[in-house]
């Protein structure tokens, strides 16, 4: 018998949330983003099940090629483009679409020697202030990627640091919008802009293409949880209880001690640890299922276990079944527990966990 931890990706789940973006944003074509093994999910399970959609984006270009490879023939955009001029070849080759984002990007593509047709996603700097040619300089890059005769077509990108923010946000998403639109306005090309948190709360932003992550995967950028959006839970780290120990008044838990029942307890460990990817930095009181029943964190999270409170699931045993994040238990909730965000957790679901198509 294999260690009882599992993730359970749920394709109809992925399908189900692509669909949402389909019916937020009709008019849009979608890369669905699968970078970081599609946010932990496994980039061939994420590649069949958004078969439907326009194409797909990720930033490692190893495993553009293994989706070409693996035969998904719709465009692939890498985010950050290349770092090398070597790279160029490889996305020539396999018909990449490339982000440009820095003049050192614009000087490679004027020195390479090729004569495939590329296609590239110019990106402005709108306020993000990480990847992107400030507005007053983008017209410039605009204007030196055309000269180049290898690029065939341009289209125009950016990317919102505070979508998911209604209000008094430091950098607005209305204000990148109008920066992006006062360079773009008259010349012709694709707009290619949200990312999840746009389409969920600015559906109607002008765009040709959006670039949905977090949501495809049940997930959300903040605000309300997924489940109010109408979104489900992609992934489910299952496990189970493999022991129990009755402890009393005054006795601690685990390493360090920093749990000390105030009164006798029924503790369940659970076979889940950091070196899974569950965070160490979870409180006591990070919520977690037993049997289905919601229970709470105790103690400190060692590298291959956690310790709960059975307290509300008095029957439970070995092999009592466990729901560490994902369907009954929304990984926002143990991502806000512990300080960060379900993007963080799903995305470091480690190698040792094995994981099974639903
Ligand atoms: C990761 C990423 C996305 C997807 O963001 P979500 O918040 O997960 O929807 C979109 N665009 C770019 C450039 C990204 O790097």
């Amino acid at each position: 018998m294999s260690r009882p931890l599992v993730a359970v990706i749920d394709s109809a789940a992925l399908q189900h949330n692509f669909s949402v973006v389909r019916a937020l944003v009709p008019q849009a074509k979608s890369f669905c983003v699968v970078k970081a093994n599609a946010y932990g999910h496994g980039l061939d399970c994420a590649a069949r099940a958004f078969s439907a959609s326009d194409g797909l984006a990720l930033i490692e270009i190893e495993n553009a090629v293994h989706l070409r490879e693996k035969g998904w023939k719709k465009p692939i955009v890498l985010l950050e483009g290349f770092f090398d001029p070597q790279d160029i070849q490889t996305i020539a080759q396999h018909n990449l679409e490339l982000t440009v984002h820095c003049p050192e990007q614009i000087d490679m593509l004027a020195r390479a020697k090729q004569d495939v047709p590329l296609v590239v996603h110019l990106k402005m700097n709108t306020g993000m202030n990480r990847l992107g040619f400030k507005p007053k300089a983008w017209r410039a890059a605009y204007d030196r990627l055309r000269a180049i005769s290898a690029v065939r077509s341009i289209k125009f990108m950016t990317h919102f640091a505070n979508a998911e923010i209604a209000s008094g946000a430091h950098m607005p998403i209305a204000e990148q919008v109008q920066r992006f639109q006062q360079e773009t306005t008259g010349l012709s090309g694709e707009l290619n802009l949200s990312n999840s948190a746009a389409i969920l709360l600015h559906p109607e932003l002008k765009t040709d293409w959006v670039r949905p992550g977090i949501m495809l995967y049940g997930g959300t950028p903040g605000g309300k949880t997924a489940e109010a959006y109408g979104l489900k839970p992609a992934m489910t780290l299952k496990s189970e209880i493999i022991a129990i120990q009755q402890i009393d008044k005054g006795d601690a838990i685990g390493y360090g001690s920093i749990f000390v029942a105030d009164r006798p307890m029924k503790i369940g460990v659970v076979a889940c640890g950091y070196a899974d990817g569950y965070p160490r930095r979870a409180p006591d009181g990070t919520p977690i299922l037993v049997d289905g029943v919601r229970t709470r964190l105790v103690g400190r999270v060692s590298m291959d276990m956690m310790t709960v409170d059975l307290t509300p699931v008095p029957n439970a045993r070995v092999g009592s079944p466990v729901t560490v994040w994902g369907e009954g238990m929304p990984i926002e909730e143990v991502a806000n527990a512990s300080g960060t965000v379900g993007y963080e957790l799903m995305c470091a679901l480690s190698l040792r966990v094995r994981v099974e198509e639903k």
